[in-house]
């Protein structure tokens, strides 16, 4: 069966991301303060973000020699500026990889060579790590800029680019919106490594027509104020908090990173009243005393997504926060990202929401058939916000997105009969530790590179006091070496000294005598899930 969105279609803009938000649907005013610092009194307005842009695009062009089709990677932790950049890029006719700004050499040279970045921008705390990167990826010196006004190390800040009176005089123009690359984030997909996740302007402009269509008439540009605290270099961050503020003209309040107190003090100050989220979040909302200590009455709206969020978990906070609607979004980095949403008119507990327009959706079942209502099965969707592919990838981009152009999640799901979605299950390798990715295969042939290591899986535990996945090994170890808990400790170091701190096996080290799989080799995670849930049922 083929479910469709109930809502009617919308039309699928024929220009680039940068064309539409000059466009101004909303009438945004020049004047209206756009982007806002969490922690200082810095203000980006509407006409300033669009002028700096513009600046941004022609210094890329005129000073770095960046050409239509070139990448842009941008390796920072939030901030006003990153926004400029991230859009800047696309309007000079290139593309932006943002990276995660806890990477390592390693990890953000496999991103900064995937992608072919041409110029990388970083914050001051993350020069050496960028300095490092770019010697690795050929990259010259002077293609590498620090964020802000100051040079760090002799790297020149990224506002050399920034010149008054030399500004494109609009963003250049996308011929093909829906071929053309527009952001790269990255995301391991069903199986294997981290892939380079092309999105293309169509991919984006779709998406905030479609959010906007469930979410915007709930929304005021005057009245409302966003939070900007999830991590810009994930898609949700970047396509859902960035570019819906930046349509919608509601000022986004930029966090540098997630830290209660300044959460709290922010929401009361800002008076934040629509902020999106992950679940680990949400816990400390439900359970942390520091949120009676403020005001937080001005949160009218919490999305929840990037895991999945328990209906307990959503009833806490909501009695909490009895002047809050919480709702949740469900997609992924190659849907753009948001397939499902809550609806705000009619939320429903543990659900993922609602479809999104110009979407369908099959359920399909282990024995391949395709499910009805209430019945379980992988979700596969389809629509304007399915990514291009993975970059330089064709057998991964085949794998998951099939002849019809239906892609393949990974995840299971079911369907009630008024069209709400849960998400119920995954059966793609993927283990996320507080909404961010960890690629098992990644952590086991960094295992495998250990010397006391014969063979090794890894997969996610569930820990619910966090709400969130934790990342853990079941290794069998070479017959010299003794299963102690220095070894396992060990081995956790081990992995903890070679990748970004999210990835670490926090879910602890397990032995055992052989690793479980098929005939033909394949390793069976779902035989060491069913281990984990029959240990659970004795404790
Ligand atoms: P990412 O590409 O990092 O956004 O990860 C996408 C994956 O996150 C999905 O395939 C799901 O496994 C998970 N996910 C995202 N949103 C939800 C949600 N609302 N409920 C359950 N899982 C989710």
């Amino acid at each position: 069966m083929v479910f469709h969105s109930s809502f009617p279609a919308v039309d699928i803009p024929t220009t680039g991301v940068v064309e539409l938000i000059f466009e101004n649907r909303n009438n945004i005013p020049d004047n209206k303060p756009i982007l806002l610092d969490a922690q200082s009194d810095r203000v980006i307005t509407f006409g300033q973000f669009k002028q700096q842009v513009l600046q941004f695009a022609a210094g890329l062009r005129e000073q770095c020699g960046f050409q239509s089709g070139d990448v842009l990677a941008i390796f920072a932790p939030n901030s006003l500026d990153y926004p400029v950049a991230l859009i800047g890029a696309v309007a000079a006719g290139g593309a932006s990889t943002p990276a995660n700004p806890a990477y390592n050499v390693k990890e953000l040279t496999h991103q900064v060579s995937l992608s072919e970045a041409k110029v990388l921008l970083c914050s001051p705390e993350n020069v050496d790590i960028a300095l490092e990167t770019a010697q690795e990826c050929g990259l010259d010196r002077s293609k590498v800029f620090v964020l802000g006004d100051s040079a760090v190390n002799g790297v020149l800040p990224h506002t050399t680019l920034i010149q008054p009176g030399r500004q494109l005089s609009a963003p250049v123009r996308v011929s093909n919106p829906t071929d053309q690359v527009a952001y790269m984030c990255f995301s391991s997909g069903t199986t294997g490594l981290s892939k380079g996740v092309m999105t293309t302007h169509t991919n984006i402009t779709s998406n905030m027509l479609q959010v906007d269509a469930l979410l915007g008439s709930h929304l005021s540009a005057d009245k409302d104020q966003i939070l900007g605290v999830l991590p810009f270099f994930h898609i949700f961050g970047l396509s859902v908090v960035i570019h819906m503020s930046l349509y919608w003209g509601i000022p986004l309040t930029v966090m540098s990173k997630f830290d209660l107190p300044l959460f709290c003090e922010v929401v009361q100050k800002h008076k934040i009243s629509f902020s999106c989220l992950v679940p680990p979040i949400l816990v400390l909302l439900a359970k942390h005393p520091l949120i009676d200590q403020y005001d937080l009455t001005s949160l009218k709206t919490i999305v929840s997504g990037a895991a999945p969020l328990s209906a307990e978990l959503g009833n806490e906070v909501q009695t909490r926060l009895p002047h809050c609607t919480i709702i949740q979004g469900y997609g992924l980095t190659e849907t753009s990202p948001v397939t499902t949403i809550g609806d705000l008119a009619a939320p429903v507990d543990g659900s993922s929401g609602i479809l999104v327009p110009n979407m369908t959706i099959k359920i399909v079942k282990e024995d391949g058939t395709e499910a009805g209502v209430n019945e379980r099965g992988e979700l596969w969707c389809k629509g304007p916000n399915i990514m291009k592919g993975y970059i330089k990838n064709p057998a991964a981009t085949a794998d998951c997105i099939d002849n019809e152009g239906y892609f393949h999640s990974g995840d299971i799901c079911v369907r009630d009969d008024s069209g709400n979605y849960m998400i119920v299950d995954r059966i793609k390798e993927l283990i996320k530790y507080k909404g961010f990715q960890v690629p098992p295969a990644e952590l086991e042939s960094i295992l495998l590179t250990s010397p006391s290591v014969a063979d090794c899986a890894v997969i996610g535990v569930y820990d619910a006091s966090q709400a969130t996945e934790l990342p853990r090994a079941y290794v069998v170890l070479k017959p010299s070496i003794q299963p102690t808990e220095a070894t396992a400790k060990e081995l956790m170091d081990y992995v903890a000294s070679k990748v970004v701190q999210h990835k670490r096996l926090r879910g602890g080290v397990r032995f055992i005598d052989v690793v479980p799989k098929s005939a033909s080799g394949k390793l069976l995670r779902r035989v060491i899930k069913d281990w984990v849930k029959e240990e659970e049922k004795i404790t």
